[in-house]
């Protein structure tokens, strides 16, 4: 069942969806949709709009520029932003990750340093973690921290991160220390982007947004920058990613891309909109399951890599769906005139492979599945 939303939260999400129908937010979604390739400039002044009314990070402490409001709200506007169109990266790098890292992990000078900012959308923050050749097996990363006075110098290559161009700051996982297990020795550090040190290159990829490889050449960081405690990383890491991985971000997806659908869909192809239909409810349940989960304090890991996986593979399948029933034209992206709902079935198809990887691909989650509910030997 959905878990039943109040009266004042169908209210303020009906108020969102007039915001985010206003005009001039339109104008700005659909202008960055015909931007060239891998540039969205409009779409973070969408992200500083919502920022300025206090929507961003509405479940932070009213002192850090949210409204005191619950994860629900928070989910809320995650899901409206993406049924309206606003891709939500930048939103779920520096508010869902970042900025929860340091509400629940980090010391109240940098709660202080960053969150407000980060809740206006004057500042944004993205996510440096995976490595060339080091992404599902994390714990294996080779980024390196040496000592330098009281503080540290950071070298390495951080490739398939987003945003860094935009970003302020970033959130870097690096090894501090090695020993017999991998797991201990991992330290996370708020880097500040744009100095020197800081190398940023465009990776292309096929979706709307482009990759990032970021070059750390020994840039220093002070102990102020350390979030958690040195060497300790991999338990922020284990308790801030599974607040990101509801897969409501993939069930919203989903439900705009058959939205889409169904009102270009000939006739003739009601079954299988039917049968779509079934398993995007069934992916947004499960979505809203997790949400309900963390709300009432009983985050449940295998349940969230269950909705991640099912999620993102729905949003996929609904993706490559469309391009069945509609033909080729479905393939038009929205700088082509003839594209059908202004190319929304083409960048949907072009995102879907890599919402099956991010966050945890669907092989490491269902091995998660298989391993900690089913008892199957890892
Ligand atoms: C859209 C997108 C956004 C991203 N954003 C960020 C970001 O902001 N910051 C960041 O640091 N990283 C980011 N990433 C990187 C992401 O975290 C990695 O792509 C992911 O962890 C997978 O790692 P990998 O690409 O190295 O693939 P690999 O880990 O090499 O996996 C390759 C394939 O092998 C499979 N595989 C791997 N190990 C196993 C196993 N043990 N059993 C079975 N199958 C296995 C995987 O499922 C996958 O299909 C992003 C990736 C994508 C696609």
């Amino acid at each position: 069942m959905m878990p039943a939303f109040t009266p004042e939260q169908d209210g303020f999400r009906e108020e969102l969806c007039k915001l985010l129908c206003e005009d001039d937010v339109r104008g700005e979604i659909a202008r960055s949709r015909r931007m060239p390739y891998g540039q969205e400039s409009g779409l973070l002044d969408v992200h500083r709009r919502l920022g300025k009314l206090g929507r961003l990070a509405i479940n932070w402490p009213e002192r850090y520029g949210g409204a005191d409001a619950t994860i629900v709200e928070k989910a809320i506007v995650t899901e409206e932003m993406i049924r309206h169109g606003v891709p939500e990266n930048v939103h779920s790098l520096g508010i869902d990750i970042v900025g929860m890292a340091i509400h629940l992990f980090g010391t109240q000078e940098q709660r202080e340093r960053y969150l407000p900012g980060l809740a206006r959308g004057e500042i944004t923050a993205n996510v440096l973690f995976s490595e060339p050749g080091v992404g599902s097996d994390l714990a294996s990363l080779t980024t390196r921290a040496e000592p330098d006075g009281d503080g540290w110098r950071l070298s390495g290559r951080k490739i398939y991160n987003m945003k860094a161009q935009h970003s302020e700051f970033a959130l870097c996982a690096a090894r501090t220390s090695t020993g017999p297990v991998n797991f201990f020795g991992i330290t996370l550090f708020l880097v500040p982007l744009q100095s020197m040190g800081v190398v940023i290159e465009p990776v292309w990829n096929l979706s709307e947004e482009r990759f990032d490889l970021v070059t750390l050449d020994g840039i220093r960081v002070g102990p102020e920058d350390v979030l958690g405690e040195v060497d300790d990383g991999w338990q922020v890491l284990g308790k801030v990613l599974p607040l990101e991985r509801t897969g409501l971000d993939h069930s919203a997806k989903a439900e705009r891309t058959l939205a889409a659908l169904r009102a270009h869909a000939p006739p003739g192809c009601e079954q299988r909109l039917v049968e779509l239909e079934t398993r995007v409810r069934a992916a947004r349940l499960l979505a809203w399951r997790c949400v309900a989960n963390l709300h009432d304090g009983r985050p449940d890991e295998v349940h969230s890599a269950t909705a991640k996986w099912y999620t993102s593979e729905t949003a996929k399948e609904v993706s490559v769906a469309a391009v069945e029933l509609l033909g080729p034209q479905a393939l038009l992206d929205a700088r082509d005139p003839e594209a059908i709902a202004d190319g929304v079935f083409d960048a949907a198809l072009r995102e879907a492979p890599g919402l099956t990887l991010a966050q945890g691909s669907s092989e490491i989650m269902l091995f998660f599945v298989a391993t900690s509910k089913l008892g199957l030997p890892s």
